[in-house]
């Protein structure tokens, strides 16, 4: 069994800070500042260049790939770290056309992230063969597969609403209609158990600095099913993804396996936080973790619903349906969102008019939810949400 009191031990959270927010950037894990000093000390500062060899700094994306792999049902050397998310998708998505030269359309859902749907657009508009971007609604994506399908590309749990699409059977429709899949698990790696090889996925990425707690500006990680590491072809070929980078070929091969989905030198100090923010993970069952989270956001729910009742539920109800995040629609979510922070209970908002809360168990206790659904009570009663300070939009909500 999983000791949740003990994980959450594990973290620092500040005094008198309920936070609700892990979803947009995990807490710090206490033991990442020693860490990170002794790899800026011992490493960088004694090592120099020799660390890349002596400190295992460039084999880093691959061990550390694999112990995320754990987290999302991957099988060993299928995942790699580096980059951002948003440079992964585009990776993900563009392997993905190759594979399929003879179909035009890469469909998604109207509740995708903005950035995956950007780089989607910018994509298409380089390779200029006519593709098109569809989106339709999430509970639609399953129909409106077909024969034209090159890729699937979707966010397995929807960032605003939280909720989960259900990533086995649509992977299994998507197979069956020949269209390559790329899932974006940003919201699911560390809040909800994923079985990419038991699902059969084909390409999938994720972040590291919501969920998996690795800190602002943490590398993301890409997987691809082992069927194809021979077969697709990197669209952003850097020299760390040559099958001999120091050979200093003037031409291009392709490393064997994951490895050829590196781009260029690895973020060692941020990817260093990463690997120690993985270890609380090792003592973690995702099993565990699912069945706290469930008992959690109905909780929260339940106690919001009782004493907050002008929030809409913006969640689905079923849990079974829902990752490990619950939010609300409110006319004055911006304001009454500010006015909860100015409180200590920290959560964020995204538009037009949602208030989002994230639920990690891995530090979060029902003491928490209690404490911030009496404050978001309180808040709500003398109509917090009017001050004029709370009116004010900073650039990150
Ligand atoms: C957080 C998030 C991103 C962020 O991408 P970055 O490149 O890390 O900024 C992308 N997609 C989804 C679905 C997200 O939730």
């Amino acid at each position: 069994m999983t000791d949740f009191n003990w994980t959450k031990s594990q973290f620092h959270l500040p005094d008198g800070i309920t936070y609700l927010d892990g979803n947009s950037l995990g807490p710090l894990p206490k033991n990442v500042t020693s860490r990170i000093e002794a790899t800026v000390e011992n490493e960088w500062g004694e090592m120099l260049v020799s660390a890349w060899n002596r400190a295992g700094w460039m084999v880093q994306p691959n061990r550390v790939g694999n112990r995320i792999g754990r987290l999302v049902g991957a099988e060993p050397d299928t995942v790699s770290v580096g980059d951002t998310l948003s440079i992964k998708i585009f990776q993900a998505l563009a392997a993905a056309l190759q594979l399929n030269p003879d179909r035009k359309v890469v469909l998604s859902d109207t509740g995708n992230f903005p950035s995956d749907l950007y780089i989607a657009e910018g994509l298409l508009k380089l390779l200029d063969r006519e593709y098109r971007l569809v989106t339709v609604e999430p509970d639609e994506v399953e129909s409106a597969i077909g024969p034209d399908t090159a890729a699937l590309m979707l966010t397995h749990v929807d960032y605003r609403t939280g909720r989960m699409h259900d990533m086995a059977r649509l992977t299994e429709t998507a197979r069956k209609a020949g269209s390559v899949t790329v899932w974006d698990l940003a919201h699911s790696a560390g809040a909800v158990p994923v079985d990419l090889a038991g699902c059969g996925a084909d390409f999938a990425a994720g972040c590291t600095y919501k969920y998996l707690n690795a800190g602002p500006g943490a590398p993301a990680f890409i997987y691809a099913r082992p069927g194809l590491h021979d077969r697709m072809q990197p669209a952003l070929s850097g020299w760390l993804g040559h099958a001999a980078p120091f050979a200093f070929d003037p031409d291009y091969r392709a490393a064997e396996g994951i490895a050829r989905m590196r781009i260029g030198t690895p973020p060692v100090i941020q990817m260093t936080a990463l690997e120690t923010a993985l270890d609380v993970w090792d003592q973690v069952d995702m099993a565990d973790l699912r069945a706290r989270s469930v008992e959690l956001t109905e909780y929260f729910i339940r106690a919001v619903k009782e004493r907050c009742p002008d929030l809409d539920l913006f969640s689905p109800r079923d849990a079974g349906l829902r990752g490990s995040q619950v939010s609300f629609r409110f006319e004055h979510g911006y304001e009454m969102m500010q006015a909860l922070i100015a409180r200590g209970v920290v959560g964020d908002f995204r538009a037009p008019d949602v208030m989002r809360f994230g639920i990690a168990p891995l530090y979060i206790d029902e003491d928490n939810l209690a404490r911030a659904v009496e404050v978001m009570a309180k808040a709500l009663a003398e109509k917090a949400w009017q001050k004029a300070e709370y009116q004010v939009r900073a650039d990150v909500t």
